[in-house]
């Protein structure tokens, strides 16, 4: 085994959001909460985006995509990213909310769960712009141009490559 390698871990895929105060170093300090995850390695961030709201009001989002290897179970995983959100002051006073730090777990390697709880795939990451350029991205297979066209109308802008934002 590499050192670089995890037994039984999974990829998972992190969709990260902030849109209040210092959404930049909020998402950094994420970054940083998950690569410190126990059995868990950050493999790739994606270039940092701007986008707007979907379906809320509030100021722009800004909105990365990550991989982490994890030995973490899907469920410990999302409760994991539910105490670094906490941590960073994420508050639900209402659906959509403006919010500090959204994270939500997009994939778990080739898992589909239909839980109480999580739902992986993530079941709105289709129709989300924030979560598509990002992805294809690091993934360009895992996107098709039919799903890209699908979110084209939403605003979105990429705002700067991997090393000039999460060091
Ligand atoms: P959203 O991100 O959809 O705006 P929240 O972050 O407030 O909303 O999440 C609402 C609920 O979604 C959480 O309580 C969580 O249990 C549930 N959930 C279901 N599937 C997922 C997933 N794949 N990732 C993150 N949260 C999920
Ligand atoms: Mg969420």
């Amino acid at each position: 085994m590499s050192p670089s390698t995890l037994a039984g871990a999974a990829s998972a895929w992190i969709g990260l959001g902030a849109n209040l105060g210092d959404a930049r170093t909020a998402l950094q300090n994420a970054l940083r909460a998950l690569a410190a995850l126990p059995g868990s390695r950050l493999v790739q961030v994606s270039s940092l985006y701007r986008s707007a709201p979907v379906d809320a009001g509030g100021p722009d989002y800004l909105n990365v995509v990550a991989e982490l290897q994890t030995a973490l179970a899907p469920l410990d995983l999302l409760h994991a990213l539910q105490a670094i959100e906490l941590a960073a002051g994420r508050e639900r006073p209402y659906r959509n909310a403006p919010r500090t730090l959204d994270l939500d777990l997009l994939l778990y390697g080739e898992q589909s769960i239909d839980g109480a709880e999580l739902t992986v795939p993530h079941p709105r990451m289709w129709q989300r712009a924030f979560v598509l350029l990002p992805l294809a991205e690091l993934r360009p297979g895992w996107v098709t141009p039919a799903q890209l066209q699908a979110v084209a109308a939403q605003a979105i802008e990429r705002v700067d490559a991997p090393a000039d934002w999460a060091g």
